[in-house]
């Protein structure tokens, strides 16, 4: 198998699943799915997974795919992430369409679905502290205690609970849970808490309501107003499964979600929780939610990453029931793919060393042709100035070579790439620190565009942007943010502290070719032999690009393939 042949995925387990309801004519074989973020934080990659999974499944059966915020908890939630979200899930590729809700919406109703659980005695107002309904929650291996309140009378239950919602009642001193079974072998059955009181104003109902109902009883019944057929969430879920069918059973809704778990996504050098993303955040470990080196999607696509590359990522790594981590330089090789496509090619030198050709004219210009893109003939060529005075990179020259060393060295002559021939004749030395300061070369004229006419053979070729020409700018390198694999997972130590302390290297002062001065905020290029690159879209200014490189040329992803299989 080459890396560049589509892999074909197998059917997963979910489309199985759909395929075999369809086949029965369930829910008059519609899907109806959707994506329900919590608006406490940006999306990040696994949200992506979920968008794709989500989005993807309505489009292929022809159904759709709803943005649902599960906004209950209003001391977390913000309208900037509401924006973000809607911003990313746009950019992504995907469309809800008229189909945008909030679980906010539903206050009244799932206000009305609680009245009716306490007139069918399956929910009662539990007096108790927090901490006393937790220390009575009992254990795996122990069945949970009654609670006092648990037998009140209907009616007082009934009375309490609009008086909850009259706002009676300061924070804490009740709330209503779902009548189930303390002895269930699923905590989660154990008379789950449905309702809190909370004085919070929310970002969209304002002050109508101090009692907001628990993730867990919104959640289903959401879905189940919303007429989902297919409720996709991830593994953590599976244990609440059995509590969301009673609420649906117990209420006899007409529509009843059927759920399916699959695996979050997992990546390497990572984390992935929106909790340690805001701590990165507000902690100034990054430098907001969009900093390039995020795991988030405004951060990647600051730093450059398509929504095709992730897109075709989340069909790669395809969807199971088990938890794994995904190695990022499965991400990057995506990437790398999808821009080695697409992007403009260009020369720009990030360590410039002053390179002074001596037989070059002192006042001639010479336009050479550079291709655009040698994976796509119709993106044409464009013109490089060349001249008597050039930049290369530092390090594509050596005083004193070691053996492999096949670049630019005193007395050897390597190809500038669409420009001539030269041959290093001597360096400039800075007189205090002797310091190479200046390569000194010669050219051949019969080398022009870097032909050899003659058909003699040279080592290596550099990239050079002409020195009265260029486009001097600042770059971005980045690397992993962690410099543990799986930093989430790090015991005795703070996430915080496993921080990679080079993942971002500012050079200033570095060469571009003169036609970059143009390039727009958010398009990307590759920097011949130093990787795929994106112009800012936060720190440029009109003619003054800051550009962040995007991934290197080194593909390691494709390398492992090479070497077998993976796990
Ligand atoms: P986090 O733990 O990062 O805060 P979350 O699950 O609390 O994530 P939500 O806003 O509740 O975040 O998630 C919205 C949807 O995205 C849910 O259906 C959730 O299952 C899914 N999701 C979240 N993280 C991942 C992930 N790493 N991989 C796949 N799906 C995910
Ligand atoms: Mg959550």
């Amino acid at each position: 198998m080459t890396m560049n042949e589509p892999l074909t995925q197998p059917l997963n387990f979910i489309k199985r699943i759909i395929n075999d309801d369809r086949a029965v004519n369930k829910n008059d074989g519609r899907v109806v799915t959707r994506f329900p973020p919590e608006p406490n934080g940006y999306l990040h990659i696994g949200h992506a997974k979920s968008i794709c999974l989500n989005f993807g499944l309505a489009v292929e059966y022809g159904g759709r795919c709803h943005l649902r915020f599960d906004d209950t908890n209003p001391s977390k939630e913000e309208t900037e992430y509401i924006d973000s979200i809607m911003a990313d899930v746009r950019w992504l590729g995907f469309d809800w369409g008229t189909h945008l809700y909030y679980a906010s919406d539903y206050f009244e109703q799932l206000y009305d679905f609680a009245v009716r659980l306490i007139q069918a005695g399956k929910a009662y107002v539990c007096s108790l502290s927090a901490e006393e309904i937790r220390a009575s929650r009992g254990t795996l291996t122990e069945p949970g205690q009654e609670s006092p309140y648990r037998n009140r009378p209907l009616a007082e239950n009934l009375d309490l609970f609009a008086r909850m919602r009259a706002g009676e009642f300061p924070d804490g001193a009740h709330v209503l849970r779902a009548k189930i079974d303390m002895a269930s072998g699923n905590l989660n059955m154990r008379d789950p808490v449905s309702y809190r009181i909370m004085h919070t104003a929310h970002h969209r109902t304002g002050d109508a309501w101090c009692i907001y109902p628990m993730y867990d009883f919104a959640h289903c019944l959401s879905d189940s107003i919303e007429g989902i057929t297919h409720s996709i969430c991830t593994l953590e879920f599976e244990d609440h499964r059995p509590l969301y069918d009673w609420i649906l059973g117990e209420l006899a809704v007409a529509c009843h979600p059927q759920q399916i778990e699959f695996a979050r996504l997992n990546l390497t050098y990572t984390v992935m929780s929106k909790r340690k993303l805001l701590q990165l955040v507000n902690n100034g470990h990054v430098r907001g939610w969009d900093d390039p080196r995020m795991p988030t999607i405004s951060g990647l696509r600051r730093r450059g990453y398509t929504p095709e590359a992730i897109r075709d990522f989340c069909e790669r790594i395809g969807v199971a029931k088990k938890d794994s981590m995904v190695d990022m330089a499965l991400l990057e090789h995506c990437l790398r793919e999808d821009l080695n496509r697409r992007a403009p090619r260009a020369m720009a030198v990030l360590r410039p060393l002053k390179m002074v050709i001596e037989n070059y004219p002192a006042d001639l210009v010479e336009e050479m042709e550079a291709v655009n893109n040698p994976e796509n003939p119709a993106a044409g060529t464009r013109n490089v100035p060349f001249s008597r005075v050039l930049y290369i990179e530092q390090d594509d020259f050596m005083e004193e070579p070691p053996k492999k060393f096949y670049r630019l060295a005193p007395g050897r002559e390597v190809r500038l790439r669409y420009g001539y021939l030269v041959t290093c004749v001597g360096v400039v030395r800075d007189e205090e620190t002797g310091e190479v300061r200046e390569v000194r070369c010669t050219y051949d004229p019969a080398t022009r565009g870097g032909t050899t006419p003659d058909g003699r053979k040279v080592k290596a070729t550099i990239h050079w942007v002409s020195a009265p020409h260029a486009l001097e700018a600042e770059v971005r390198l980045y690397d992993a943010l962690f410099s543990v694999e799986n930093p989430g997972a790090a015991k005795d130590v703070d996430f915080q502290e496993l921080l990679n302390p080079d993942s971002l290297t500012m050079l200033t002062g570095c060469r571009l070719e003169p036609a970059l001065a143009e390039a727009v905020p958010g398009s990307f290029y590759q920097f011949e032999r130093l990787g795929y690159f994106c112009v800012d879209a936060g720190d440029s200014r009109p003619g003054q690009p800051v550009f962040n490189r995007t991934v290197t040329l080194r593909d390691t992803w494709a390398k492992l393939q090479q070497k077998g299989p993976q796990e």
